[in-house]
């Protein structure tokens, strides 16, 4: 993602603490309190611009989103996109790196995540940023619930191949893959930024479900 400097999204997330969140590592298992309700809590990591998380908290009000993105000059988008919506009640927005989700929630304290086109970091020597390497794995089961799930679509096929493996040597459990998304099209698949991209260039969009065995 091309990152364009804005010297000004400091001040404007600031501005917006009700739907971007400056300290989510103070949260100390809080976040159902915050959100007022008992509801799910799904959790999306490099949420980017936004689109997907914005779109599931309309579509879904009584679940509860939470878009993490790495970097202030991506989440700025989210937060504007997230504005224009009125602000769903049933979303936050942070920046943190993914690596930091233990300091953040709780063991059980979310329902599920989802993984959107994640930087697939082709070089072997890189795999471990990978955000379905078996160190991200690990971190995603120690805060979701027992059995917790992972949903994840990508248009890079080594990837998704790469994910099959770690996931499957993890010991989870695959409940749903699909190899061409858009020939099925569910009804309720909510568009990535990066899907619609890649997908009116006609290439092929793999989406998986996949669950933690306790
Ligand atoms: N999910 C969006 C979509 O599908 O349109 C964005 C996809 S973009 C290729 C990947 C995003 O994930 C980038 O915005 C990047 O900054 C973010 N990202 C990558 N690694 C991350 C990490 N470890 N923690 C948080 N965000 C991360």
């Amino acid at each position: 993602m091309r990152l364009r400097n804005k010297p000004w999204a400091r001040d404007f997330m600031a501005e917006h603490p009700d739907v971007l969140l400056a300290e989510p590592k103070k949260m100390n298992n809080g976040w159902r309190d915050l959100f007022g309700n008992d509801h799910q809590i799904h959790v999306e990591v490099g949420t980017g611009m936004g689109q997907f998380i914005i779109g599931m908290a309309i579509a879904n009000p009584d679940i509860n989103y939470i878009g993490i993105e790495h970097f202030d000059n991506v989440i700025v988008s989210a937060l504007e996109k997230a504005i224009e919506a009125d602000k769903p009640s049933n979303l936050r927005l942070f920046r943190a790196n993914g690596v930091e989700l233990a300091e953040i929630f709780s063991k059980g304290e979310i329902d599920r995540v989802y993984l959107n086109f994640s930087d697939p970091w082709p070089k072997t020597r890189h795999a471990k940023r990978r955000l379905t390497h078996e160190t991200f794995l690990k971190l995603y089961e120690s805060v979701l619930i027992p059995a917790g799930e992972i949903h994840f679509k990508t248009d890079n096929r080594g990837l998704f191949e790469y994910s099959l493996v770690s996931m499957s040597d993890y010991g989870m459990k695959l409940r749903y893959v699909s190899l061409d998304l858009h020939a099925e099209m569910p009804e309720d698949n909510i568009m990535t930024e990066y899907e619609e991209k890649f997908s009116a260039k006609g290439q092929p969009i793999y989406r998986l479900e996949s669950q933690f065995s306790n």
